[in-house]
């Protein structure tokens, strides 16, 4: 099985290189502004749309006009991509059952360096290659790039974009998955609590980390400092300038310290059980998980790296009780956000409040799995005499049927 997956680069374009660039981002802003005006005009007149392979043919009906040349200047792969796009816009927007709405009109951001435009370059034969740590990019040439990690395998299409004051460029690309591991030899469930701490029920656990908060200040120091300045003066841009440079580095951090952690769990662990983060946030969280949702991005990325890796990755139901179980009877306890600790008074074990939700979970996952026919539980030859406890877990005939099922 395929995944495709999407890694970014850092670009260093030369001034001639990035005035292209973001010539070109306008222009895909205006292609898009444009189809999407036709769109709309056709829905209202007739209730009917232009489709893909409309869109490209009208595309290419404009270029012989003089006052389209600068649709003729553009990399025609990447305008048909942009044709593309509006196509799963207006589909998303008509789909029931989704939640995007229509299409908007796309604006531009004339003070310099605050432009968010992007384009998507497709590889058609090859145009796209990676030599001498630069990328070449149709019609704009070979830009510098640094090449930190190298590729996975063929350029799909690259997305070139300006954000936080930074060129990059996203490059898809298709991985190969490991076979679904036949015997699985751990379990572990995680719970995410207030504090925005992860906690497995093997004990691991991380901290949200301190680097996020104290940019976090910084943030909100500058935020004021915006709000004293003269909206639209010289000192309001240059401290919008730092806002900007400054959401740029807490999301890389957040993205770093997401992606460490859940490499780390997803190499320690077969089975990962997750709680639904939706209805936590619901449940608990205040308005800063939200804004602030490391937890969320974690879980997500832990959720593509098993599947990479072969493993199995677990959601719990949305509204399964996980706290204040007790991990050795099950007795349930009604704790407050302060109790860190309690004593089970059924059983009398005391216990960490964070650990034996972590537990509970791992346990309403594997009852899950196993209900589902995902998984069966064994025990391995070694262990059926002593009374260890190590859980086995064998992929069930069953399920490894339908899911060739679902691929042919
Ligand atoms: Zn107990």
């Amino acid at each position: 099985m395929k995944k495709t997956l999407r890694y970014n680069y850092r670009l260093s374009p030369t001034p001639e290189q990035e005035a292209k660039l973001i010539e070109f981002g306008a222009t895909a802003r205006g292609i898009w502004n444009l189809l999407l005006s036709e769109n709309m005009r056709r829905y209202e007149h007739d209730k009917t749309f232009l489709f893909y392979k409309d869109m490209a043919s009208l595309l290419k009906e404009l270029k012989p006009f003089e006052e389209f040349d600068w649709i003729k200047a553009f990399d025609s792969a990447a305008a048909q991509q942009v044709a593309r796009d509006l196509e799963t816009a207006l589909k998303n927007a008509f789909s029931k059952g989704r939640l995007q709405r229509f299409p908007k009109h796309k604006i531009s951001y004339k003070k310099k360096k605050l432009h968010n435009d992007s384009f998507r370059a497709v590889n058609n034969s090859n145009c796209i290659r990676i030599e001498d740590s630069a990328i070449s990019i149709p019609k704009v040439g070979k830009i510098p790039l640094i090449l930190h990690r190298d590729l996975a395998s063929k350029v799909k299409t690259v997305t070139v974009q300006y954000r936080h004051g930074k060129w990059e460029c996203s490059i898809t690309q298709e991985v190969e998955c490991k076979a679904a591991k036949q015997v699985l030899e751990s379990i572990t469930g995680f719970d995410i609590n207030s504090k925005q701490t992860v906690v497995g029920s093997n004990g691991f656990v991380a901290d949200n980390p301190k680097f996020l908060k104290q940019s976090k200040q910084k943030l909100n120091q500058l935020q004021r400092q915006l709000a004293r300045r003269n909206n639209g003066s010289n000192r309001w841009h240059k401290t919008k300038q730092r806002i900007n440079k400054l959401h740029g580095k807490i999301s890389r951090q957040r993205l770093d310290f997401a992606h460490k952690i859940s490499r780390q769990i997803t190499n320690g662990n077969d089975i990962l059980v997750f709680e639904d983060l939706n209805v936590k946030v619901m449940q608990k969280f205040n308005g800063s998980m939200v804004a602030d949702n490391v937890m969320g991005l974690i879980t997500q990325l832990s959720k593509y790296k098993t599947k990479l890796e072969g493993k199995l990755y677990h959601e719990i139901g949305r509204f399964e009780k996980s706290t204040g179980i007790c991990s050795e009877c099950g007795q349930r306890h009604v704790l407050t956000l302060n109790d860190r600790n309690f004593t089970c008074v059924a059983c009398r074990v005391c216990q960490d409040r964070d650990l034996s939700a972590a537990k509970s979970i791992a346990a309403t996952g594997e009852l899950d799995l196993i209900a589902a026919g995902i998984v069966a539980r064994v025990t391995p030859v070694s262990q059926q005499k002593s009374a260890s406890k190590t859980k086995v877990f064998e992929l069930s005939k069953f399920a490894v049927g339908t899911e060739k099922k679902e691929a042919a």
